[in-house]
């Protein structure tokens, strides 16, 4: 096969890929570089079920890492296989709600961008980089986070502040995890044999970043994300929803730093903040289970905010084909699904229990009852999102 797409998801310290065919979402070969910028840098090869751990060399960053990448797939005769390169990139901003083939322009905008989103475009740019360097006569295509989210109607995404913010300097909502709430949809719908163009769907995409969506015709017409990742539902660090006004009292009354602001209210609340405990679901179960208080409070917060946003997006439809769970405590924990339905009886969400404990784990299905509105559980799968779209440009192209 000599039309497989490398997919490159790039952090500031991390740089995630994929080796796919982008018809059938099969993965050649996949894995991780973490810890760049550090000489703790180690790259994790994963391909025909084996694993291959190795040191980076100096100076331990983004292009030593992909360089990496391409001495092992020209190794094992894949680079000739790779026809082009699909960037994860989160913030798009109005510009760009389509996969984009990358220029200087493009690069451009990304950089300038950054602006709304610090953490993440400029990491994304480095990737984009650093795959320039290595391949420099393969195609390297964009595709935004916060694409899917382009067709909410303002009522959904301009906020209750002087207009002159959004005209002026683009504040706005924006929403993120675009890709997954496309992909699962996608999938939903054929789940009914629908056309998603027919389908009204909320999704709830739950991991350690949680978004919640309504998605009307096929289209995001609302997300719980907003101009940056903060909004919204309790999530693993982040706070979501606070009133402003903490801020203010943080910050005159308590003495805090702005800076220390931002990282309270991103690094150290949410799950971790609440529990005391921990940023992950797994851990803060098991606490609940043994009887601790703050664990059995968090996970209270954490299911009664996404149900509370859930039933807030019903707002938006006549009619709802179902809820769907993704991510990886959507996809896994069915505490937090049975804990979240249980408030939701009032749309018709009843659980059936023995079909959500059976759907973990890369299972996939419904499990409301069979008279109950639908509930369903769905991997997601943005690689696959990417490969494909990267791919479908090009042919559209050629
Ligand atoms: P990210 O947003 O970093 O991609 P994931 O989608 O991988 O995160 O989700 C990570 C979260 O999923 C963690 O809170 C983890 O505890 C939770 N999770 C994974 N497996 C389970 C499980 N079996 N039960 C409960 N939570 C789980």
């Amino acid at each position: 096969m000599q039309n497989n797409i490398l997919v490159i998801n790039c952090g500031s310290s991390s740089l995630k890929f994929s080796l796919m065919n982008p018809i059938n979402g099969q993965v050649i070969l996949s894995g991780l570089a973490e810890c760049l910028l550090s000489p703790d840098a180690v790259i994790t090869i994963k391909h025909h079920e084996e694993k291959e751990k190795s040191n980076l060399t100096s100076p331990f960053d983004h292009q030593v890492a992909i360089n990496f990448l391409v001495s092992y797939l020209a190794k094992h005769q894949l680079k000739e296989s790779v026809y082009a390169i699909g960037h994860r990139v989160v913030h798009g901003g109005e510009q760009y709600s389509q996969p984009t083939l990358i220029n200087a322009d493009v690069k451009q905008s990304i950089d300038q961008l950054s602006k709304l989103a610090p953490l993440h475009n400029p990491a994304n740019l480095q990737g984009i980089n650093a795959a320039e360097q290595a391949f420099s006569q393969i195609p390297q295509i964009a595709i935004f986070d916060t694409a899917f989210h382009q067709t909410m109607p303002e009522k959904a995404y301009i906020y209750g502040l002087p207009y002159k913010f959004y005209q002026d300097h683009g504040i706005r909502k924006y929403g993120f995890h675009g890709t997954s709430h496309y992909f699962v949809s996608k999938e939903a719908a054929k789940m009914i044999n629908k056309p998603v163009e027919q389908c009204n769907f909320i999704s709830a995409h739950l991991g350690n970043g949680c978004s919640v969506t309504a998605i009307k015709q096929g289209c995001s017409v609302d997300t719980s994300l907003g101009l940056t990742p903060l909004e919204g539902v309790m999530m693993g660090t982040r706070s979501g929803d606070v009133d402003p006004g903490v801020i203010f009292h943080l910050v005159e009354q308590l003495g805090y730093s702005l800076n220390e602001v931002n990282n309270i209210l991103n690094k150290k609340s949410g799950l971790l903040g609440v529990s005391q405990l921990s940023n992950d679901c797994r851990t803060i179960e098991e606490a609940a289970e043994k009887g601790n208080k703050q664990a059995t409070l968090a996970l209270s917060i954490f299911s009664y905010r996404i149900a509370k946003s859930i039933a807030s997006f019903s707002c938006n439809f006549q009619s709802l084909d179902g809820l769907i769970f993704t991510g990886g405590i959507g996809e896994n924990s069915m505490l937090i699904r049975s804990l979240i339905l249980s408030q939701l009886s009032l749309l018709n969400f009843n659980e059936d229990k023995t079909a959500n404990e059976h759907m973990r784990f890369g299972k996939q299905g419904n499990i409301s009852k069979n008279s109950s509105t639908p509930c369903w559980v769905i991997p997601t799968n943005e690689e696959w999102v990417i490969a494909e779209q990267t791919f479908q440009l090009l042919e559209q192209e050629h």
